[in-house]
C-alpha cells in the first residue's frame, strides 16, 4: 500500500476508543523515500485540529532542533505512536492525557505499516511512549537516549526526549540546556544521513 492509501484507511479507524475523543486521525507526514522517521507519542491540541503531526508548539521546537542539528526536514517523515488525541477537560482547555498500553497496542499496526512503506534508514523515538511502543515496555528514555539501540526496525535506531518536554521546563536556562541535549542527540542522527 502507499502512504496515501494507508492514510485514507486510518481515517476510519475505530480500533480503540480514542476515535471518539480526537477530532480526526492524525496520520504521519513526509516523503515515502524519507531517510529518517521520527515517532512521537500522539497528536496534541493543534495537531488534532489541523489533522497534521508536529504542527503545534512541540513541532516548532522539533523544527528548530532539526535545523540546529543540520537535518534537512525534507529527508524526514514524522508520525506518532498513537494517531488520535487523548485529552482531559480542564475548564475550557483540552489537556494531554497519556495513551494507555492497550491504546498504543491497538494503534501499532498503523505505525508498523508506515515503517514498512517508508523503510527509513534511521528510526528516532521521541520520548518514552514512542520508545515503549516500538522497543518494549521496559524502555527508559533517560537511560537509552542519544545512542544506537539494538533493534531490527531500521538500520539505525535511536531515542531521545520528546520536544514537548523542553516546553515544560520551568525556566529559560533549563529550556536552553534541554534543547542543547536534544540537538546533540539529533546530531547522532545527522551523522548517518
Ligand atoms: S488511536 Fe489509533 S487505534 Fe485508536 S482509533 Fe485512532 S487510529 Fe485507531
Amino acid at each position: 500500500m502507499t502512504l496515501d492509501e494507508l492514510r485514507a484507511d486510518a481515517a476510519g479507524c475505530r480500533a480503540c476508543p480514542l476515535w471518539q475523543t480526537g477530532t480526526q486521525t492524525v496520520f504521519g507526514e513526509g516523503a515515502e523515500s524519507a531517510r529518517a522517521m521520527f515517532v512521537g507519542e500522539q497528536p496534541g491540541d493543534q495537531e488534532d485540529k489541523q489533522g497534521r503531526p508536529f504542527v503545534g508548539p512541540a513541532g516548532r521546537v522539533l523544527d528548530e532542533a532539526l535545523e540546529l542539528a543540520g537535518i534537512d526536514r525534507s529527508q524526514t517523515y514524522v508520525t506518532n505512536a498513537v494517531k488520535h488525541f487523548k485529552w482531559e477537560a480542564r475548564g475550557k482547555r483540552r489537556i494531554h492525557a497519556k495513551p494507555s498500553w492497550s491504546e498504543q497496542t491497538a494503534c501499532r499496526p498503523w505505525l508498523e505499516s508506515e515503517l514498512a512503506v517508508v523503510q527509513p534508514r534511521v528510526l528516532v523515538c521521541l520520548g518514552a511512549t514512542a520508545g515503549q511502543s516500538l522497543l518494549g515496555k521496559q524502555f527508559r528514555v533517560t537511560k537509552e537516549r542519544g545512542r544506537w539501540l539494538e533493534s531490527n526496525l531500521a538500520e539505525y535506531v535511536t531515542a531521545t526526549i520528546h520536544p514537548s518536554s523542553i516546553l515544560r521546563q520551568r525556566d529559560d536556562e533549563s529550556r536552553r540546556r534541554e534543547l542543547a541535549g536534544f540537538v546533540e542527540d539529533l546530531r547522532l542522527v545527522a551523522s548517518v544521513l
